[in-house]
């Protein structure tokens, strides 16, 4: 292989920007589309895997990002990678061990809340809006600032084109990969797609021209809730921050504090904050569950 090529990847994959979703039912838990959304996002994830690895990459990690962290298939993607399905408290929030990765890739992935991309949202769907600094936060900054310790380079991501926009205002020279949906499901020659994907995930190892993704505080974020002013004064309170009507008000030193910060306000209480590990082993046993329902539905089209 090339001197200066990434050998070891970490791949965060998520559902909406993958060829399996056409609709919030495809990302929605337990519903038909979403067990054959969760088919295809195999096959995506499969298709950057197989190419990667003939490309001369050593180790792949992926990770599993939507919804439970429980969408995708293993036994449909090479052997020689190592799939993380569910989510751990730490070290790196929700991920883990990134392991000893060199880059991350992102697949799969969605626009930010408040702006006009394919499902978009920022960590939930009840986020109407989230800005830091007046701007749109995409997820794309959390994850990769939350791997900026562990020197992981930000290297390759895709979506939908407002997505892809997204990650390229924010991360300088990532390389990106976009899935227009306009054409609709039937006409999307989703075999087409893949192999672009699988080639331009390749071409992108050799992408040196970025860096562990830092954001420098102070910052001010706002967050709407779609749930109305009462829940989100009650989420606001529970964590003693500011409200005003829907809007939340977080005072953040640094991107890596908004994210503490807005994993609070989205999934958790005070108390289930402090009984973490059981809160995780008890939702990542409801995502194995939906898995299994999921193979039992996509069972027989998986050639
Ligand atoms: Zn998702």
């Amino acid at each position: 292989m090339t001197e200066g090529k990434c050998k070891r990847i970490l791949i965060i994959a998520d559902i909406e920007g993958s060829s399996g979703c056409w609709s919030y039912r495809g990302s929605s838990f337990m519903t038909e589309d979403w067990a054959r959304a969760c088919l295809e996002m195999t096959r995506d994830v499969q298709a950057v895997v197989r190419a990667l690895f003939d490309s001369g990459v050593e180790h792949i990690r992926i990770k599993d990002f939507h919804r439970t962290g429980y969408n995708l298939l293993p036994d449909l993607i090479d052997s020689r990678s190592e799939t993380v399905h569910g989510y751990r408290a730490g070290p790196v929030p929700g991920i883990g061990d990134p392991g000893d990765a060199d880059a991350v890739m992102f697949l799969g992935m969605h626009a930010a809340s408040g702006t006009d991309g394919f499902l978009a949202h920022t960590l939930t769907s009840r986020v109407e809006l989230l800005e830091v600094n007046g701007e749109p936060l995409p997820e794309i900054q959390l994850f990769a600032s939350s791997l900026a310790p562990w020197g992981l380079k930000p290297i390759f991501f895709s979506g939908c084109p407002v997505a892809c926009e997204q990650a390229r205002t924010s991360i300088k020279n990532i390389s990106v990969f976009p899935i227009d949906k306009s054409v609709g499901q039937r006409q999307f020659d989703g075999a087409a797609w893949r192999s672009g994907l699988g080639q331009a995930a390749v071409k992108a190892l050799a992408n040196n021209q970025t860096a562990p993704f830092e954001r420098e505080g102070p910052m001010r974020v706002v967050v709407r809730m779609r749930t109305g002013s009462i829940a989100a004064g009650k989420m606001a309170k529970r964590w003693g921050l500011d409200c005003r009507g829907d809007q939340i008000m977080i005072d953040a030193a640094d991107i890596r504090d908004v994210y503490v910060h807005l994993i609070r306000i989205c999934y958790l209480t005070p108390a289930l904050e402090k009984t973490l590990p059981l809160g995780l082993w008890i939702y990542n046993l409801w995502g194995r569950i939906g898995l299994a329902w999921a193979r039992r539905r996509v069972r027989g089209r998986e050639n």
